[in-house]
């Protein structure tokens, strides 16, 4: 490997760009994601920096159940992040529907049908600690090597 992507890997691994959006929640995966930005988690001790911009972002946090306002807004934000891009889905709902998954409802999960999810955080909801986790071990193995990926 050239000294050149192993910069390039250390720099990436440092510094981790993730913005998150919710599909229709009850806004406790939300609370929680917001909770990893407060000083108790400090999100950013890890190199891992939250705005919202997708232009920005290098990972997509997904919260709440696919409702069908969402579907082509999801697709439009996710197709704005530029490669290497991953999402992760964050709680119980974008990955089964929890409590909101009934015969009568009109969501329309998992949020997997619609954009690529690289990973789950399943919970209801799941804990800050839970959530870095899954930041932390998905970014390395996803932007290691990215430019050899693609030749
Ligand atoms: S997984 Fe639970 S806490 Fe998270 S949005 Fe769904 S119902 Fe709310």
């Amino acid at each position: 490997m050239s000294l050149l992507q192993q910069i390039k890997n250390k720099v990436r691994s440092k510094s981790i760009h993730v913005t998150f959006v919710d599909v229709g929640s009850c806004n406790g995966c939300d609370i929680e994601v917001l909770a990893c930005l407060a000083p108790r988690y400090d999100i950013e001790q890890y190199g891992i920096y939250v705005h919202n911009n997708p232009r920005e972002a290098d990972i997509l946090l997904v919260m709440g159940v696919m409702t069908p306002q969402w579907e082509d807004k999801l697709r439009i934000l996710w197709n704005k992040i530029p490669d290497p891009k991953v999402a992760i889905a964050v709680g119980n709902c974008p990955i089964s529907g929890c409590v909101f998954n009934r015969r009568e409802s009109y969501v329309d999960p998992p949020v997997s049908k619609h954009i690529p999810i690289a990973a789950e955080v399943p919970g209801c909801p799941p804990r800050p600690t839970e959530i870095l986790n899954a930041i932390l071990s998905l970014a390395p193995v996803v932007f290691r090597d990215y430019e050899e990926k693609m030749k």
